[in-house]
């Protein structure tokens, strides 16, 4: 057989392709005729069959048992032969299992040539390249893996060039710049980049790429910020690599977006300085006027608060507001808004479940379902919210009232996190008005103590004192005459009675406070209880020489109240009228309906009490200090406010000073009678 290397090389360029030759170090080579047949083969070949290449020769190369996938080998040399019998070349990959059982990866080339004596020959060079095709498949599977670490990493990584154009621009950095890769590549870097850092930032970066540093934080002596491509700005935290590679150099930044992190920090920050400056007063109204004007300006620009007190009525605190316009429409808001339990309200919504509500976009149709009439639906259109968050404040289990958040901003809306600030901001300001009103129902608790006190060794000891005396006169010298010690008998059952009644006044008022007034409504007839009532005060008003008349016009309806406890409103309010009515005067007591309820007035013709001492009266204690002569324990008309309202009546006193005063007081009736 013919040297392989005769065959192959002409001897005219012999030298140069053995050259050729070894530079590419095909490990197989195989001469073919032009059906495929194997007509020489080299050593390598010769060794991988064993030594002999008398098997192989004659035999087409396609038909060797080697070749995992002889027909695709077939075709691929079949149309190699073909290429290189017209001076073309081909070349392909294929996969062989070596009599030894080893697995191998071939790059098998199929080329031609003239021989020496003029026929067109086909040689076939395979090579093995299956440690290169195993680092290539790992090569590919680390980058899947880093390109699949990129992807899904939530900072922006983003590779420039030392122009700073980007080249590579992952998922991170499409959420956090709102940049598309697409949109980003081939882009300069300054996109991202608000305007007034890029002049510093490309130096910096030149800066770094001569340094010896490779790696480095950026920003490291000043916070960094990057522009969204919405235009906004956001703080960041970055740092930059460099690598060289063959053909340039390139930048890696990570960045990352510390914006929640910041705004989570200064959220920590706000309401630390939001609990210090709610525990900075006890006094509830301050507490108030602090809450209304905490929110402003990181979550709002305006803030209403609805309180509901002790009676269950609604109290409105608006905030205030530098545009005098809106400042005017938070003031009416206060004044003329307060919402009413059965309001067409957000805020009753969620004073009754306790729970926040947002809401974004004040439109028209929003106004009007929540307004109550057109004025109140322009005041709130005046103060330009777009959005608002209703905070209920809750404190021990207890809706104590709502704090509205009132946003002008244009932007999206509020998110959860200023909601999640608003409510723990709620929450704080519940536990300080909470606390507030504790201090004051403490300090009432006190002081109305210290007036019981009073009044009891006071009031106590005069009749006290009188049963004293004449327990002792008594004793120690009783009089002879049986009406003289009669006399002192009924000095003290007299004085007996005062302290009774005083001590019952005072129990009375301790269960009003309490709100455990016992009051025991039947069905009751006004014109009858009136009969009844009358020859009571007759004496009285007798001994006093005052004009007693009642009067109960026709046709009373029947109420629904307790006999007793309205007699004893009735007799204070008589009581007083004759008291404080100068000889010669009268009093008047009438009932007349109104309303689906009955209205009983006692007017006199006495002193009449100052204007701007009429909403004192019902104060426990008060006495007007011109009568002080005349004074009793000042709890009488406390107690008639206390069991009309435990009726679910009003009281109210009208008066013209020097012509007498008139108490009124109204009580229902039973249904479908009034
Ligand atoms: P008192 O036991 O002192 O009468 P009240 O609560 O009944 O207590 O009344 C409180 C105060 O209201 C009285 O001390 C008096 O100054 C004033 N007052 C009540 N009724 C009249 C009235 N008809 N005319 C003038 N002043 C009155």
């Amino acid at each position: 057989m013919t040297s392989l290397l005769d065959s192959l090389i002409p001897s005219s360029d012999r030298r140069q392709l053995i050259d050729v030759a070894f530079q590419h170090a095909p490990q197989y080579i195989w001469l073919l005729g032009p059906e495929g047949d194997v007509q020489a083969c080299d050593q390598a070949v010769r060794e991988l069959e064993g030594g002999t290449d008398d098997g192989m020769r004659g035999r087409a190369l396609w038909a060797n048992r080697w070749w995992s996938e002889p027909e695709l080998v077939e075709r691929h040399l079949r149309d190699g032969i073909g290429e290189a019998l017209l001076g073309r070349r081909l070349s392909f990959e294929a996969r062989v299992v070596r009599t030894d059982g080893d697995r191998l990866t071939v790059d098998v080339l199929v080329h031609g040539f003239t021989g020496d004596d003029g026929a067109r020959r086909v040689r076939v060079d395979a090579m093995d390249v299956t440690a290169r095709a195993r680092v290539e498949a790992e090569l590919r599977a680390s980058e899947a893996k880093f390109a699949g670490i990129l992807a899904i990493a939530a900072d922006a990584i983003i590779t420039i060039d030392q122009s700073q154009t980007i080249l590579h621009f992952n998922r991170g950095a499409e959420d956090i710049f709102g940049w598309t890769e697409a949109e980003a590549l081939g882009q300069p870097l300054e996109m991202l980049i608000p305007p007034r850092y890029r002049t510093n930032h490309a130096g910096h970066v030149e800066a770094f790429g001569q340094g010896a540093v490779m790696a480095r934080r950026m920003g490291e002596r000043r916070e960094i910020y990057g522009l969204r491509r919405s235009g906004e700005e956001f703080p960041a935290e970055a740092s930059i690599s460099k690598l060289d590679t063959p053909d340039r150099r390139i930048y890696t930044v990570v960045l990352r977006d510390i914006s929640d992190r910041k705004r989570t920090a200064h959220a920590q920050q706000f309401l630390a300085e939001a609990s210090a400056i709610l525990g900075s007063s006890l006094d509830f109204h301050a507490t108030l006027r602090t809450v209304v004007s905490l929110p402003i300006p990181l979550l709002g620009d305006a803030c209403i608060i609805d309180i509901v007190d002790k009676q269950d009525v609604i109290r409105r605190i608006a905030s205030s507001h530098p545009d005098e316009r809106k400042a005017f429409a938070l003031r009416q808001l206060e004044a003329r808004y307060t919402p009413f339990w059965d309001s067409p309200s957000i805020v009753i919504d969620v004073l009754r479940r306790g729970e926040v509500e947002v809401v974004h976009g004040f439109d028209e149709a929003f106004l009007d379902a929540h307004s109550v009439d057109e004025e109140h639906a322009q005041l709130i259109a005046a103060l330009g919210s777009k959005r608002a968050i209703f905070v209920p404040l809750i404190a021990r289990e207890r809706v104590m009232g709502v704090m509205t958040i009132l946003g002008e901003g244009a932007d999206a809306g509020y998110d959860e996190q200023d909601v999640a600030l608003a409510r723990e901001l709620g929450t704080r300001a519940a536990f300080a008005l909470d606390n507030a009103q504790l201090y004051e129902a403490a300090q009432l608790a006190t002081r109305a103590r210290d007036e019981v006190l009073g009044v009891v060794s006071h009031d106590l000891r005069n009749p006290l004192s009188a049963i004293q005396m004449c327990t002792r006169v008594l004793l120690e010298s009783p009089p002879a005459d049986e009406a003289a010690r009669r006399d002192l008998l009924e000095a003290i059952a007299q004085a007996t009675g005062l302290t009774n009644r005083l001590i019952q006044d005072l129990l009375d008022v301790a269960n009003i406070e309490a709100g455990k007034l016992s009051v025991e409504k039947a069905e009751l007839s006004a014109a009858e209880l009136l009969d009844r009532a009358a020859p009571m005060f007759e004496s009285a008003a007798r001994e006093r020489q005052v004009r007693l008349t009642v009067r109960a016009e026709p046709g009373l309806p029947m109420l629904l109240a307790d006999e007793g406890r309205v007699m004893q409103v009735l007799a204070n309010l008589v009581g007083n009228a004759t008291k404080f009515t100068e000889p010669g005067g009268s009093v008047e007591v009438s009932a007349a309906p109104a309303h689906g309820e009955v209205v009983f007035a006692v007017q006199d013709t006495g002193p009449g009490i100052p204007g701007e001492q009429l909403p004192l009266v019902f104060q426990r204690f008060w006495h007007n200090r011109r009568n002080a002569r005349k004074r009793g324990s000042g709890l009488g008309l406390a107690i008639a406010k206390g069991i009309v309202e435990a009726h679910g009546g009003r009281i109210w006193a009208e008066s013209v000073l020097g012509e007498g005063a008139r108490f009124s007081f109204t009580l229902p009736v039973v249904k479908g009678t009034g």
